[in-house]
């Protein structure tokens, strides 16, 4: 199927992620490591200062440090250059925002010096994305408008028009997206790809319930991942509603017409 704002899929579920610690995207990739159909995978990481480095997991011991939307931009090419041609692995999954999804596909297409490596990578997973920050503008946006700082946060995340951030202390803040939308990076101002349309599959929050990731599957390979993490009891899966798919439609659509509206502007 194709769709203008969903991009080309399979099918679209809700998953729910069954292994303890882990959330949706990382018990599918857990699954594809622990059954050796991925032998790394690159992920990000970021430390209390939400300083993000791209790694690559050999395990799900190394995904735990991994866990949680990085709301900071992070480059990976040294990660993927690391796992393809330094460790030399021959099937890693890439995880990724839209962009990044977007630029893995255009150098399998166009390797230049990765050669032939590039076809290593087997999945290429992506992350609904509003937009990102750098780390110094993220730093600076929660200390002016919520008056704490980096190493007090636990966890951020989107739901339906509300950027959420959860304290280490227990407090919740909630903000409405529209004004954290306005100090992400420049760049993402411009960008019209909500759900990582050039990915394998794509998961994200947005259409459904607390406890649950929303997943585009674009791939056959992927799909089977899915289904076969279901059946191995890594997460739990069912058809995402209409209303949920709206959800995504409505986000999307959003993302697209603010990218036409500031083109029109330069
Ligand atoms: S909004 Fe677009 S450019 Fe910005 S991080 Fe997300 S995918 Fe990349």
């Amino acid at each position: 199927m194709e769709d203008e704002y969903l991009g080309k899929y399979i099918d679209v579920f809700s998953v729910k992620p069954l292994k303890e610690g882990f959330g949706a995207t990382t018990a599918y990739i857990a699954y594809a490591l622990d059954k050796n159909e991925i032998d790394g995978a690159i992920v990000v990481k970021a430390d209390e200062n939400w300083e993000p480095k791209a790694i690559v997991a050999r395990n799900s011991d190394d995904l735990r440090a991994s866990i949680g939307t990085k709301w900071v931009i992070t480059p990976m090419v040294d990660a993927i250059i690391d796992a393809l041609k330094v460790e030399r692995l021959e099937k890693v999954a890439i995880i990724g925002t839209p962009c990044q999804c977007r630029v893995i596909r255009d150098i399998k297409e166009y390797p230049m010096q990765l050669g032939d490596v590039i076809n290593r990578i087997k999945l290429v997973i992506g992350l609904f994305c509003m937009g990102s920050f750098t780390q110094d503008g993220f730093k600076t946006m929660v200390e002016r408008k919520f008056g704490i700082t980096l190493p007090e946060i636990k966890n951020a995340e989107i739901r339906s028009d509300k950027f959420i951030i959860r304290l280490i202390n227990g407090k919740i803040i909630e903000e409405s997206l529209e004004n954290v939308k306005k100090d992400v990076k420049f760049a993402c101002l411009f960008c019209d790809d909500f759900t990582a349309r050039s990915a394998d599959i794509s998961f994200g929050n947005a259409g459904s319930e607390s406890g649950w990731r929303s997943v585009i599957v674009r791939d056959e390979y992927a799909y089977s991942l899915l289904q076969s993490a279901s059946r191995a009891g890594y997460l739990k899966m069912k058809k995402l509603n209409p209303e949920g798919v709206n959800e995504i439609i409505r986000l999307s659509k959003e993302k697209m017409e603010r990218a036409k509206r500031n083109e029109s502007l330069i």
